[in-house]
């Protein structure tokens, strides 16, 4: 399995199902599947959801991201001997770009259902931001669930919230005003 990586720059349907099954016999002797989804759900399930991230398998979506950057590394390497060889970009290939920069394509979906996303809450009481605030350190958007309402960090569609609180610039403007009077 692993010799066929970088055998083409795609990485076919037939090998990431054989990754998939590979990566489920690591983290568990007997998974009796192979689809890792569903190895994910049942191994949270056997531990009452007390597990950590990194004991239970990527998801699907994360380890074929993981797996084209495998193979698209070692397709590079195959043709380490030739003078000029002819490379695509890795833009596609578990790369994608972000202000012109070659980032790391983590996943292609969102972390978990929207559902549970508007659920999830910081507890920042000043302002929103790194590294105390843990809607940003998730690289997730504040939620209508947050303590504070009237951060940067709500999406910017939130027009609502823009109007009822006023916008950050109002913020500082009055907390200028607060120290100039004293
Ligand atoms: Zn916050
Ligand atoms: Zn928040």
């Amino acid at each position: 399995m692993f010799q066929q990586l970088g055998m083409e720059w795609n990485l076919s349907d037939d090998l990431h199902h054989s990754l998939q099954k590979f990566t489920c016999t690591m983290y568990c002797s007997t998974p009796g599947t192979s689809d890792i989804n569903e190895l994910r759900y049942r191994l949270f399930c056997l531990k009452r959801g007390d597990v950590e991230s990194n004991q239970l398998p990527p998801c699907n979506d994360t380890l074929r991201k993981h797996s084209l950057q495998a193979n698209y590394q070692a397709a590079v390497w195959r043709r380490s001997l030739q003078r000029c060889p002819d490379i695509p970009s890795p833009v596609g290939s578990g790369w994608c770009t972000e202000d012109g920069k070659l980032v790391i394509d983590w996943m292609g979906g969102q972390p978990s259902p929207q559902a549970v996303l508007e659920l999830l809450s910081c507890q920042c009481s000043r302002s929103c931001k790194l590294p105390s605030c843990s809607c940003i350190v998730n690289g997730l958007k504040c939620t209508d669930m947050c303590r504070l309402q009237d951060c940067t960090n709500k999406p910017e569609d939130d027009n609502d919230a823009v109007s009822v609180y006023g916008d950050d610039d109002d913020a500082e403007d009055s907390d200028w005003l607060e120290s100039h009077e004293q």
